[in-house]
Order: structure tokens, then C-alpha cells, then sequence
């Protein structure tokens, strides 16, 4: 095939980026690029954060420029820009039904779908008031919000209920957060990190309840505007419990499994399931980016979801680069940050349970690396506003260097000197 009809399923941060590097790399055959959102594809990362806090623009957020998804532009780079949604794939004949009722024929598919907010079943329908964050417009609606709030209740304490519970800190908006497990941020932090960090919400005022399991969300307000407008039913450590908020968020995760492709067997709630070179064994027509990407680590033999900017940036230039030819496998390390409450927080690996943990530094004093070791390895680690080691502490994880831990917490021995 020498210049293949590439159409890519979801026009955001991955899908943007593969049609950028298709045309970078040379390709020459048809782009098409498909997704349900209005606007050029963009950046996510400050949708809790700077959108939110109104120190960021909209246009600030997208890739490359603006001016580079005009529709001047686009004819120019030959990229197809379809605004919809796809709805259907024949497998057999590599055809995409859209919700517009146009159909799209191609070679080969890229799934970039990223992952739709998790809703709870009793949000049965839309509630005024009551927001989830994955998108711009999800963002200007809880912006708008927030103004005049007198009490935001977030539900889930992942990446984004704690980077939004930081944000509405910042605007003078107080926060309760809910969250069903025991600590916050348990899917990236190890729970030293995790609790320090809850410390210092909670100093700052946030309220932070854990082992909340919320049942239903109401409207609630006096119609003179005194009460609060929502009430929300919960039950903490078994008890019924009642909390009121001007307005809620829910954040308690993503589905990454493309409803489009149900039925197919080329994805479940993992995600779309790919080989180390972000193919589907089961079609090889078919490659997957970004957070929707469940994709095969050669070195553990496992697959693996990374819902981060850098696998979105980096799976898209991979994927591009293997449709273009280059046979190299995709690997990279988690990395991630977040900045909450003036601290700098970067994640580099992902900490297990069981792992031992050393602490370069001192966490209480918000100037730590905080680094995970599994079988005498350094596996993971967090830096506290400590973003000059994230370098030297990514070659450590990638060598899988077998360091000892009493050398390792000498901060008298740079950490460069260890790698
Ligand atoms: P998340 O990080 O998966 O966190 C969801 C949290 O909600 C978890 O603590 C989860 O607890 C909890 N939870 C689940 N069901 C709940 C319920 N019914 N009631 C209360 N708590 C509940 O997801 P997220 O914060 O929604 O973020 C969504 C996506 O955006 C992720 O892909 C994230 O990586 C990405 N994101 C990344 C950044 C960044 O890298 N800085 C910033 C923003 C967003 P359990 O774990 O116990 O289920």
C-alpha cells in the first residue's frame, strides 16, 4: 500500500497530533480526521488549572496554533477535518459510519478516542449544577459556575478533583471533597506522597472526607437563593450522611472503551488493546494513541493504559512514525505532573503497593524526591518542587539501576552521581 487513506477517530490532543506528524513524516495519501468537538484539537492539562483560573486562553490550549486548523490551512496540508461522531466500524470492508450519516472508507484506522468522564448511575439525566472536566466546554461551564459559588462539593480525589479543589482554592471558593476510597490521588501517589498531600489541602481549608460513597445528588435550594441548591446523599463509613453545594464536579475517572467499536471485539474497558508497535493483533490495520490506548509493554509483558499528555504527545508521533514506516516498538515511561497549592509535583513510573519507598529530603518541608525501589530498583519516584531531579531520576527508572537505599536518601550524594 503505497499511500494509504490513514482516518484517525478522534480529533483531540493524540488525533491532532498523528495528522501533524503524518504530514511532517512525508505521508502522502489522505488524512481524515474525525471528531465530535467544535474546536481545533488542544492541550488538556490546563483545563483544571489555568483555563479554570482564568490565567490561560482557550487559544492558548491548541496545538501548534489556531492558524494551523483553519480551513485554508488544513487544505494546504491535505488534512480532511470531519466534525462528528463515529458511530459504527465494519470491520470486514475498513468502513466508518458517522452520526451525520456520512461514511468514510480508509486503509488504515487510528483510534485516538481519549476517555468520556465517568458518569455515576444515579445521574440518570443532566442536573443544574452538577459538572464533570474533560473537555473546553466542559471547563467554561464550570467556570461560569464557580462564579458566585459559595460552595463547590467534587466528587472523586484523582488528578482532577484535587488540581480543582487547588483552582477553586485559588478563587476564593470553598471546597468539600468526597472520595470513596481512603486517600487521594491513589492511582498515581505512593500514600506517603498521597497524605502529605492531604495535609496540605486540608490546611489551606479544603474538606476532605475519604470512605464517602455518594448515593444520590438533588436540587435543593430555598427559591430565594439563601440555601444552598444542592444537596448530596452519601453514606461515609456506612453512616447516611447529607452535604450541600452551590455546585458539584464529578471526577471519578474515564471510560476509554470507544462505543463505536463495541460489538467489534478490537476493544473493551481496558481500552483498545495494541501490540508494542500500537497495532491491534487482531487487525493490523488498526493503531491506537493516547489514553484510549491499551498498549503491550514488551519488557513486563503487560499492557497498559497511560492517560498522560506526554503519552498523548509521544504515542502520536510513534504511531505516525510506524504508519510511515519506522518499525520501532513504542516504550515510554509514565511521566505526569500537577501542580496543587503552589507545589510542583511530577510522577515519573508508576509506585505499587509493596514497593520501598525512600525519601530524599523532606516532604515536610515541601522539598523531597520520594522514590519507590522494587527488588533493589529504583521503579518509581516523585519529586516534591524538586523538578531539576526529574531527569536524572527518569534514567534511573529506565536503567532499572539496582541502588542502595541509605545512598539513595544521602542527599549529601547528587542524584546525578547515582545514575
Ligand atoms: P482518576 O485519577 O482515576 O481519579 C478518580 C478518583 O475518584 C479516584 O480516587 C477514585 O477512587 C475516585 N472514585 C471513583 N468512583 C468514585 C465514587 N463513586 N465516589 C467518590 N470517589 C470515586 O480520574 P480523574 O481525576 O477523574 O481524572 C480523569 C483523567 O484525567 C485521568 O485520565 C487523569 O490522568 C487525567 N488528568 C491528568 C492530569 C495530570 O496529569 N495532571 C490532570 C487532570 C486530569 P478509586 O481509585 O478508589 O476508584
Amino acid at each position: 500500500m503505497n499511500s494509504p487513506h490513514v482516518a484517525i477517530v478522534g480529533a483531540g490532543h493524540a488525533g491532532g497530533r498523528v495528522a501533524q506528524h503524518l504530514r511532517a513524516l512525508g505521508h502522502a495519501g489522505q488524512v481524515t480526521l474525525i471528531g465530535d468537538e467544535p474546536h481545533a484539537p488542544y492541550e488538556r492539562p490546563a483545563l483544571s488549572k489555568e483555563l479554570l483560573l482564568g490565567t490561560k486562553t482557550q487559544d492558548s490550549l491548541v496545538l501548534t496554533s489556531s492558524g494551523y486548523w483553519t480551513s485554508e490551512s488544513l487544505t494546504q496540508t491535505g488534512i480532511e477535518r470531519v466534525c462528528a461522531s463515529a458511530r459504527k466500524l465494519d470491520v470486514d470492508s475498513r468502513r466508518l459510519h458517522l452520526d451525520s450519516g456520512a461514511v468514510v472508507d480508509f486503509d488504515l484506522l487510528v483510534v485516538a478516542t481519549g476517555g468520556m468522564a465517568r458518569r455515576p448511575h444515579w445521574l440518570a439525566r443532566p442536573i443544574e449544577g452538577v459538572h464533570v472536566l474533560r473537555t473546553v466546554d466542559d471547563c467554561l461551564a464550570l467556570r461560569a459556575s464557580l462564579e458566585g459559588c459559595r460552595k463547590l462539593a467534587i466528587i472523586g480525589a484523582g488528578v482532577i478533583g484535587m488540581e480543582v479543589a487547588s483552582t477553586a482554592m485559588s478563587l476564593g471558593v470553598p471546597v468539600t471533597v468526597l472520595e470513596a476510597g481512603d486517600g487521594i490521588m491513589g492511582r498515581c501517589l505512593p500514600p506517603l506522597v498521597a497524605s502529605w498531600l492531604a495535609q496540605e489541602h486540608a490546611a489551606k481549608g479544603v474538606d476532605l472526607r475519604t470512605r464517602v460513597h455518594v448515593t444520590d445528588v438533588v436540587r435543593a435550594g430555598s427559591t430565594d437563593g439563601s440555601a444552598l441548591a444542592l444537596r448530596i446523599e452519601a453514606r461515609q463509613d456506612g453512616a447516611p450522611v447529607s452535604i450541600e453545594a452551590d455546585c458539584v464536579l464529578i471526577a471519578i475517572g474515564v471510560d476509554c472503551n470507544p462505543a463505536f467499536l463495541r460489538g467489534t471485539g478490537l476493544s473493551d474497558e481496558r481500552g483498545v488493546l495494541v501490540d508494542e508497535f500500537c497495532r491491534s493483533p487482531r487487525a493490523p490495520w488498526l493503531y491506537a494513541a493516547g489514553d484510549a490506548a491499551c498498549t503491550l509493554d514488551s519488557a513486563s509483558s503487560r499492557h497498559f493504559r497511560q492517560e498522560t499528555w506526554r503519552n498523548a504527545e509521544n504515542q502520536a508521533r510513534a504511531v505516525a512514525g510506524i504508519i510511515s514506516g519506522k518499525e520501532e516498538p513504542y516504550a515510554e515511561i509514565q511521566w505526569m505532573w500537577t501542580d496543587q497549592l503552589g507545589h510542583a509535583i511530577q510522577v515519573t513510573g508508576v509506585h505499587e503497593p509493596g514497593d520501598e519507598i525512600v525519601v530524599r529530603g523532606s516532604l515536610s518541608s515541601a522539598d523531597a524526591t520520594v522514590i519507590s525501589l522494587r527488588d533493589g530498583c529504583v521503579s518509581a519516584g516523585v519529586t516534591v518542587n524538586q523538578s531539576r531531579e526529574r531527569r536524572h531520576l527518569e534514567r534511573l527508572v529506565g536503567t532499572r539501576r539496582r541502588i542502595d537505599a541509605g545512598q539513595l536518601a544521602d542527599t549529601s550524594i547528587p542524584l546525578k552521581e547515582l545514575v
